[in-house]
């Protein structure tokens, strides 16, 4: 994809320094009375040219947040800003806000150059198809400018969507579940190549999504919902090693929650002592994340029986049994173990102390 010309979207005049391109705060929506609130006082802000990612399970509010963001439902509570502008009562046409959909809603009688041109209300109609070229361009598809929405892949259709969202300009762009109608392959390399472009351009947006793989290799910030409240934001390395709640930590990839008494940086646990991320005294609850565990042939009496081997190509996951308890432990794919096996199990990086 050619990423050389890369119009960057004008920004508002009256940008205050310092200011978030977008905050929210305390964002509340529920949608009938007597409902649980789809959205729990909300409250995130995002730098100018940052992408972040909101990942949480199936109903979480995740879509409601971003239909609030979008001016499509007005929060019950809870104000939105936009350059230090508060934004909440404005209708969505006025909010320079661009959207992505999982669908990608291409008009299908349209050509890619109509369908792109048709998000250029601001530019004079004379220079709408050689702006539309150059949109289409920077997402590798001018050579296809003549043809059909029909006449393109799931992964093409995407692209034109993202540029013809792009070609009005906005300030910031919402992706709801955007690639999650393409193949596995697909979805990998576009999600790059709209990753790529988002940061050539230095567009600022926000992904909904269920995946974690996506928001934490598409998104400089991470975003984790549950039951409507937004648990926890973070660069993508820190939430996933140092997770605060235990939701946080199961929903970003398998861990090991070990109960414990801290002294100091050291947790005694069932696995016996475990180093951890905080000087404290008292009870905790660490997470372990199962490639931080490893194994060795068991020395001394018996050791964590191993009950279950996954082969994943790239790596290997065990489910081993020690006393009553279950741990998960991933290894390369080089090292292979047999279920039944008697291994002791040492943690090779600290733990995470989590909230709750
Ligand atoms: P998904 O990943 O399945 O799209 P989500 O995290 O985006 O889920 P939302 O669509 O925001 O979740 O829904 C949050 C809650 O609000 C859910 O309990 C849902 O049933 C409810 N909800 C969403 N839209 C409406 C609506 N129009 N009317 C009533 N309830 C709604």
């Amino acid at each position: 994809m050619n990423t050389l010309n890369v119009t960057k979207a004008p920004k508002s005049p009256s940008v205050a320094p310092n200011t978030h391109l977008i905050a929210a705060e305390g964002l509340t929506k529920r949608y009938r009375p007597g409902d649980p609130l789809a959205v729990d006082s909300v409250n995130f802000s995002l730098e100018s040219g940052d992408i972040l990612a909101l990942l949480g399970p199936s109903g979480c509010g995740k879509t409601t947040t971003l239909r609030m963001i979008a001016g499509f439902e007005q929060p019950d509570d809870g104000q939105l800003f936009l350059h230090g502008k508060n934004v909440t009562a404005l209708p969505p046409q006025q909010r320079r806000i661009g959207i992505v959909f999982q669908d990608y809603a291409l008009f299908p009688h349209m050509t890619l150059g109509q369908n792109v041109a048709f998000a250029m209300r601001h530019v004079p109609k004379a220079k709408r198809a050689a702006k539309a070229r150059e949109w289409l361009d920077l997402v590798g598809l001018a050579d296809l400018i003549k043809r059909m929405p029909d006449e393109l892949s799931g992964g093409q259709q995407q692209r034109v969507a993202l540029a013809r969202t792009l070609a009005a300009e906005p300030e910031l762009v919402l992706l709801d579940e955007p690639f999650s109608n393409l193949d596995a392959a697909l979805r990998e390399s576009t999600r790059k190549e709209v990753r790529k472009l988002f940061k050539a351009s230095g567009t600022t947006a926000i992904l909904v999504t269920h995946d974690q793989g996506e928001a934490l290799s598409f998104a400089d910030q991470v975003g984790v919902m549950h039951a409507g409240k937004l648990l926890q934001v973070d660069r993508p390395e820190r939430i996933y090693q140092r997770p605060a709640t235990a939701f946080v930590a199961e929903f970003l990839g398998h861990t090991n929650l070990l109960d414990g008494n801290a002294e100091g940086e050291i947790a005694q646990t069932a696995l016996g002592p475990v180093g951890i991320d905080s000087d404290i005294k008292g009870p905790v609850r660490v997470s372990l994340r199962p490639e931080h565990l490893a194994m060795s042939p068991a020395q001394e009496g018996k050791g964590a029986t191993i009950i279950e081997r996954e082969f994943r190509g790239h790596d290997c996951f065990y489910l081993l049994e020690q006393k009553g308890q279950l741990y998960s432990v991933i290894t390369p794919s080089h090292i292979l173990w047999k279920v039944g096996e008697q291994v002791d199990l040492e943690p090779q990086r600290r733990g995470s102390v989590l909230r709750d």
